[in-house]
Protein backbone atom coordinates (compact mmCIF):
# COMPACT_ATOMS: atom_id res chain seq x y z
CA UNK A 1 0.00 0.00 0.00
CA UNK A 2 1.24 3.19 -1.09
CA UNK A 3 1.83 6.07 1.51
CA UNK A 4 -0.04 9.06 1.62
CA UNK A 5 2.14 12.74 0.85
CA UNK A 6 1.07 16.18 1.68
CA UNK A 7 2.68 18.80 -0.91
CA UNK A 8 2.34 21.97 1.87
CA UNK A 9 2.71 25.57 -0.16
CA UNK A 10 3.00 28.48 1.90
CA UNK A 11 1.42 31.37 -0.38
CA UNK A 12 1.48 35.11 0.62
CA UNK A 13 0.30 37.18 -2.46
CA UNK A 14 0.13 34.85 -4.87
CA UNK A 15 -2.97 35.51 -6.44
CA UNK A 16 -0.48 35.80 -9.85
CA UNK A 17 0.94 32.15 -9.85
CA UNK A 18 -1.56 30.11 -7.63
CA UNK A 19 -3.75 28.98 -11.12
CA UNK A 20 -0.78 27.54 -12.38
CA UNK A 21 0.76 26.15 -9.78
CA UNK A 22 -2.19 24.12 -8.70
CA UNK A 23 -2.45 22.97 -12.08
CA UNK A 24 1.24 21.68 -12.47
CA UNK A 25 0.70 20.31 -8.98
CA UNK A 26 -2.35 18.79 -9.16
CA UNK A 27 -1.11 17.20 -12.67
CA UNK A 28 1.78 15.84 -10.57
CA UNK A 29 0.31 14.59 -7.84
CA UNK A 30 -2.52 12.82 -10.03
CA UNK A 31 0.42 11.10 -12.16
CA UNK A 32 1.98 9.55 -8.69
CA UNK A 33 -1.36 8.58 -7.78
CA UNK A 34 -2.70 6.60 -11.00
CA UNK A 35 0.75 4.89 -10.66
CA UNK A 36 0.40 3.89 -7.36
CA UNK A 37 3.58 5.60 -5.93
CA UNK A 38 1.36 7.75 -3.59
CA UNK A 39 -2.00 6.95 -2.30
CA UNK A 40 -4.90 8.35 -2.94
CA UNK A 41 -5.69 10.39 -0.06
CA UNK A 42 -2.22 12.64 -1.07
CA UNK A 43 -3.40 16.18 -1.50
CA UNK A 44 -1.88 19.78 -2.18
CA UNK A 45 -1.95 21.80 1.24
CA UNK A 46 -2.23 25.46 0.12
CA UNK A 47 -1.20 27.57 3.27
CA UNK A 48 -2.70 31.01 3.16
CA UNK A 49 -0.43 33.57 5.16
CA UNK A 50 -2.67 36.61 5.52
CA UNK A 51 -2.39 37.75 2.21
CA UNK A 52 -3.92 40.76 1.12
CA UNK A 53 -5.15 40.18 -2.27
CA UNK A 54 -7.68 37.49 -3.40
CA UNK A 55 -5.17 34.63 -2.69
CA UNK A 56 -7.60 33.19 -0.14
CA UNK A 57 -10.54 33.44 -2.27
CA UNK A 58 -8.48 31.75 -5.15
CA UNK A 59 -7.51 28.65 -2.75
CA UNK A 60 -11.36 28.40 -1.87
CA UNK A 61 -12.43 28.02 -5.21
CA UNK A 62 -9.88 25.91 -6.08
CA UNK A 63 -11.07 23.56 -3.04
CA UNK A 64 -14.29 23.23 -4.19
CA UNK A 65 -13.15 22.22 -8.36
CA UNK A 66 -10.85 20.01 -7.37
CA UNK A 67 -10.93 17.00 -4.75
CA UNK A 68 -6.75 17.21 -4.22
CA UNK A 69 -6.38 20.35 -3.09
CA UNK A 70 -6.83 21.20 0.64
CA UNK A 71 -6.58 25.22 1.99
CA UNK A 72 -5.73 26.57 5.59
CA UNK A 73 -6.25 29.77 6.55
CA UNK A 74 -3.93 32.16 9.08
CA UNK A 75 -5.58 34.47 11.01
CA UNK A 76 -3.06 37.53 9.98
CA UNK A 77 0.64 37.38 7.99
CA UNK A 78 3.33 35.30 9.75
CA UNK A 79 6.00 34.95 7.35
CA UNK A 80 7.10 32.03 5.41
CA UNK A 81 8.27 29.48 8.32
CA UNK A 82 5.49 30.05 10.32
CA UNK A 83 3.10 29.52 7.55
CA UNK A 84 5.34 26.35 6.44
CA UNK A 85 5.30 25.40 9.97
CA UNK A 86 1.62 25.65 10.24
CA UNK A 87 1.18 23.79 6.97
CA UNK A 88 3.39 20.84 7.92
CA UNK A 89 2.21 20.32 11.47
CA UNK A 90 -1.74 20.10 10.09
CA UNK A 91 -0.21 17.78 7.51
CA UNK A 92 1.57 15.91 10.17
CA UNK A 93 -1.67 13.39 11.52
CA UNK A 94 -3.13 12.84 7.71
CA UNK A 95 0.31 12.12 6.01
CA UNK A 96 2.99 9.66 5.80
CA UNK A 97 5.21 12.51 4.46
CA UNK A 98 5.10 15.69 3.59
CA UNK A 99 7.17 18.03 0.96
CA UNK A 100 7.55 21.45 1.50
CA UNK A 101 7.81 24.48 -1.57
CA UNK A 102 7.44 27.62 -2.82
CA UNK A 103 4.22 28.89 -4.68
CA UNK A 104 6.05 30.10 -7.37
CA UNK A 105 7.33 26.96 -8.77
CA UNK A 106 11.13 28.02 -8.63
CA UNK A 107 11.69 24.68 -6.94
CA UNK A 108 11.56 22.03 -9.86
CA UNK A 109 8.34 19.97 -9.24
CA UNK A 110 9.68 17.22 -11.27
CA UNK A 111 12.32 16.43 -8.25
CA UNK A 112 9.33 15.44 -5.98
CA UNK A 113 9.76 11.97 -7.37
CA UNK A 114 13.34 11.24 -6.47
CA UNK A 115 12.18 12.61 -2.89
CA UNK A 116 9.39 10.15 -2.48
CA UNK A 117 12.30 7.44 -3.91
CA UNK A 118 14.54 8.62 -1.15
CA UNK A 119 11.52 8.05 1.07
CA UNK A 120 11.02 4.85 0.13
CA UNK A 121 14.55 4.21 0.16
CA UNK A 122 14.52 4.74 4.09
CA UNK A 123 15.43 8.28 4.37
CA UNK A 124 13.20 10.65 6.52
CA UNK A 125 14.38 14.05 5.28
CA UNK A 126 15.51 14.76 1.92
CA UNK A 127 16.76 18.11 1.33
CA UNK A 128 16.48 19.69 -2.25
CA UNK A 129 20.28 21.40 -3.26
CA UNK A 130 20.31 23.78 -6.08
CA UNK A 131 22.50 22.95 -8.66
CA UNK A 132 23.19 26.53 -9.62
CA UNK A 133 21.96 29.70 -8.73
CA UNK A 134 22.74 31.74 -11.79
CA UNK A 135 18.71 32.46 -11.74
CA UNK A 136 19.60 34.89 -8.60
CA UNK A 137 20.83 38.31 -8.67
CA UNK A 138 24.75 38.36 -7.99
CA UNK A 139 24.05 39.90 -5.09
CA UNK A 140 21.70 37.14 -3.63
CA UNK A 141 23.96 34.72 -5.01
CA UNK A 142 26.86 36.20 -3.12
CA UNK A 143 25.43 37.07 0.39
CA UNK A 144 24.00 33.44 0.40
CA UNK A 145 27.32 32.38 -0.19
CA UNK A 146 28.83 34.60 2.71
CA UNK A 147 25.75 33.34 4.92
CA UNK A 148 26.69 29.84 4.47
CA UNK A 149 30.20 30.27 5.48
CA UNK A 150 29.68 32.28 8.56
CA UNK A 151 26.97 29.43 9.57
CA UNK A 152 29.32 27.30 8.73
CA UNK A 153 32.34 29.17 10.83
CA UNK A 154 30.05 29.24 13.60
CA UNK A 155 29.65 25.64 13.76
CA UNK A 156 26.07 25.51 12.95
CA UNK A 157 24.93 22.30 10.83
CA UNK A 158 23.24 23.45 7.51
CA UNK A 159 23.25 22.52 4.17
CA UNK A 160 24.28 24.40 1.76
CA UNK A 161 22.52 25.61 -1.11
CA UNK A 162 19.47 24.36 0.47
CA UNK A 163 16.24 26.52 0.28
CA UNK A 164 13.08 25.37 1.91
CA UNK A 165 12.60 22.49 -0.49
CA UNK A 166 12.30 19.11 1.53
CA UNK A 167 10.70 16.33 2.22
CA UNK A 168 9.96 15.10 6.07
CA UNK A 169 8.36 11.90 6.98
CA UNK A 170 5.77 11.71 9.41
CA UNK A 171 8.15 10.85 12.35
CA UNK A 172 10.59 13.58 11.40
CA UNK A 173 7.56 15.92 11.37
CA UNK A 174 6.76 14.26 14.86
CA UNK A 175 10.36 15.69 16.00
CA UNK A 176 9.85 18.79 14.37
CA UNK A 177 6.68 19.37 16.80
CA UNK A 178 9.07 19.18 19.63
CA UNK A 179 10.62 22.12 18.85
CA UNK A 180 8.35 24.69 20.70
CA UNK A 181 11.09 28.09 19.79
CA UNK A 182 9.32 30.80 18.77
CA UNK A 183 11.88 32.36 16.43
CA UNK A 184 11.65 29.59 14.08
CA UNK A 185 14.67 28.75 11.07
CA UNK A 186 13.79 25.44 9.38
CA UNK A 187 17.18 25.53 7.84
CA UNK A 188 19.09 25.13 11.20
CA UNK A 189 16.31 22.90 12.93
CA UNK A 190 15.58 20.08 10.66
CA UNK A 191 18.96 18.46 10.87
CA UNK A 192 18.64 18.91 14.67
CA UNK A 193 15.95 16.28 14.33
CA UNK A 194 18.35 13.42 12.95
CA UNK A 195 16.95 10.42 11.27
CA UNK A 196 18.63 8.93 8.13
CA UNK A 197 18.62 11.80 5.17
CA UNK A 198 19.36 12.35 1.79
CA UNK A 199 19.67 15.10 -0.86
CA UNK A 200 18.37 15.92 -4.48
CA UNK A 201 20.15 17.83 -6.59
CA UNK A 202 17.80 20.21 -8.89
CA UNK A 203 18.01 23.40 -10.66
CA UNK A 204 16.06 26.18 -9.50
CA UNK A 205 14.30 28.56 -12.31
CA UNK A 206 13.10 31.76 -12.24
CA UNK A 207 9.86 32.98 -9.98
CA UNK A 208 7.43 32.88 -12.97
CA UNK A 209 4.77 35.86 -12.40
CA UNK A 210 4.74 38.08 -9.20
CA UNK A 211 7.53 39.02 -7.42
CA UNK A 212 9.74 38.36 -4.35
CA UNK A 213 8.10 38.38 -1.23
CA UNK A 214 11.70 38.83 0.18
CA UNK A 215 13.22 41.76 -0.28
CA UNK A 216 16.55 43.08 0.85
CA UNK A 217 15.36 43.56 4.62
CA UNK A 218 13.55 40.69 5.00
CA UNK A 219 16.24 38.75 3.72
CA UNK A 220 18.66 39.72 6.02
CA UNK A 221 16.82 39.82 9.02
CA UNK A 222 16.33 35.79 8.42
CA UNK A 223 19.40 35.62 8.05
CA UNK A 224 20.43 37.42 11.09
CA UNK A 225 17.62 35.34 12.76
CA UNK A 226 19.63 32.62 11.56
CA UNK A 227 22.59 33.44 13.66
CA UNK A 228 21.58 34.30 16.58
CA UNK A 229 18.84 31.76 17.52
CA UNK A 230 21.61 29.00 16.54
CA UNK A 231 24.64 30.10 17.84
CA UNK A 232 26.05 32.04 21.17
CA UNK A 233 29.69 32.39 19.14
CA UNK A 234 28.79 36.05 18.78
CA UNK A 235 29.25 36.33 22.63
CA UNK A 236 32.02 34.63 23.06
CA UNK A 237 33.93 36.72 20.27
CA UNK A 238 32.95 39.51 22.62
CA UNK A 239 34.19 38.19 25.44
CA UNK A 240 37.41 37.74 23.77
CA UNK A 241 37.91 41.03 22.38
CA UNK A 242 37.15 42.43 25.82
CA UNK A 243 40.20 40.27 27.23
CA UNK A 244 41.98 41.17 24.66
CA UNK A 245 41.69 45.17 24.36
CA UNK A 246 41.88 45.18 28.75
CA UNK A 247 45.10 43.63 28.29
CA UNK A 248 46.40 45.80 25.70
CA UNK A 249 45.29 48.60 28.03
CA UNK A 250 46.98 47.49 30.92
CA UNK A 251 50.35 47.35 28.79
CA UNK A 252 49.35 50.72 27.90
CA UNK A 253 48.81 52.22 30.89
CA UNK A 254 52.10 50.85 32.21
CA UNK A 255 53.76 52.51 29.28
CA UNK A 256 52.35 55.91 30.34
CA UNK A 257 53.14 55.47 33.98
CA UNK A 258 57.20 54.69 32.82
CA UNK A 259 56.80 57.69 30.48
CA UNK A 260 55.38 59.52 33.40
CA UNK A 261 57.79 58.58 36.19
CA UNK A 262 60.51 59.85 33.43
CA UNK A 263 59.02 62.81 33.80
CA UNK A 264 58.52 62.87 29.97
CA UNK A 265 55.10 64.07 29.56
CA UNK A 266 53.73 62.84 26.05
CA UNK A 267 51.46 65.37 24.16
CA UNK A 268 49.36 62.38 23.54
CA UNK A 269 45.69 64.38 22.65
CA UNK A 270 45.33 62.29 19.31
CA UNK A 271 46.05 58.73 21.22
CA UNK A 272 43.21 59.81 23.94
CA UNK A 273 40.49 60.77 21.58
CA UNK A 274 41.35 58.30 19.61
CA UNK A 275 41.11 55.40 22.16
CA UNK A 276 38.15 56.96 23.53
CA UNK A 277 35.97 56.39 20.80
CA UNK A 278 37.30 52.96 19.81
CA UNK A 279 36.43 51.93 23.05
CA UNK A 280 33.18 53.48 22.76
CA UNK A 281 32.19 52.26 19.75
CA UNK A 282 33.57 48.56 20.90
CA UNK A 283 31.61 49.13 23.89
CA UNK A 284 28.28 50.04 21.58
CA UNK A 285 28.54 47.26 19.14
CA UNK A 286 28.91 44.78 22.25
CA UNK A 287 25.67 46.24 23.96
CA UNK A 288 24.21 45.69 20.62
CA UNK A 289 24.89 42.00 19.78
CA UNK A 290 24.08 41.43 23.88
CA UNK A 291 21.02 43.10 23.44
CA UNK A 292 20.48 41.08 20.55
CA UNK A 293 20.06 38.13 22.21
CA UNK A 294 18.31 39.49 25.44
CA UNK A 295 15.42 40.62 22.46
CA UNK A 296 15.73 36.64 21.61
CA UNK A 297 15.11 35.79 25.22
CA UNK A 298 12.32 37.96 25.61
CA UNK A 299 10.51 36.78 22.53
CA UNK A 300 10.93 32.95 23.67
CA UNK A 301 9.79 33.80 27.21
CA UNK A 302 6.40 35.07 26.12
CA UNK A 303 5.73 31.65 24.18
CA UNK A 304 3.53 33.89 22.09
CA UNK A 305 1.40 31.29 19.28
CA UNK A 306 3.48 31.12 16.23
CA UNK A 307 0.36 30.89 14.74
CA UNK A 308 -3.39 30.89 14.73
CA UNK A 309 -5.28 28.83 12.37
CA UNK A 310 -8.10 30.21 11.08
CA UNK A 311 -9.80 28.33 8.35
CA UNK A 312 -8.89 24.50 7.08
CA UNK A 313 -10.87 23.11 4.00
CA UNK A 314 -10.02 19.28 4.33
N1 LIG B 1 5.71 33.64 1.80
C1 LIG B 1 4.81 33.53 2.87
N2 LIG B 1 4.74 34.55 3.78
C2 LIG B 1 5.52 35.68 3.69
C3 LIG B 1 6.45 35.76 2.62
C4 LIG B 1 6.52 34.72 1.69
O1 LIG B 1 4.11 32.54 2.99
O2 LIG B 1 5.38 36.55 4.55
C5 LIG B 1 5.79 32.54 0.80
C6 LIG B 1 5.63 32.96 -0.64
O3 LIG B 1 4.27 33.01 -1.02
C7 LIG B 1 6.38 31.86 -1.38
C8 LIG B 1 7.48 31.49 -0.39
O4 LIG B 1 7.08 32.00 0.88
O5 LIG B 1 5.59 30.71 -1.59
C9 LIG B 1 8.84 32.06 -0.78
O6 LIG B 1 8.73 33.44 -1.05
P1 LIG B 1 9.37 34.10 -2.34
O7 LIG B 1 9.25 33.21 -3.52
O8 LIG B 1 8.78 35.46 -2.49
O9 LIG B 1 10.88 34.22 -1.87
P2 LIG B 1 12.21 34.06 -2.79
O10 LIG B 1 12.04 32.82 -3.60
O11 LIG B 1 12.25 35.28 -3.63
O12 LIG B 1 13.33 33.98 -1.79
MG1 LIG C 1 10.54 32.42 -4.78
Amino acid sequence: MADTLYLVVPCYNEEQVLPETSKRLTQKLQTMIDSGTVHAQSRILLVNDGSRDRTWEMICELHAQNPLISGLKLSRNKGHQNALLAGLMTAMPLCDMAISLDADLQDDVDVIDGFVAEYYNGCDVVYGVRNKRDTDTVFKRTTAVGFYKFMKALGVDIVENHADYRLMSKRALQGLSEFTEVNLFLRGIVPLIGYKSAVVKYDRHERFAGESKYPLKKMLAFAFDGITSFSVKPIRIITTLGFVIFAISMLALVYALIVWLMGKTVAGWTTLVGSIWMIGGIQLLCLGVIGEYIGKIYGEVKRRPRYIIEDFLQ
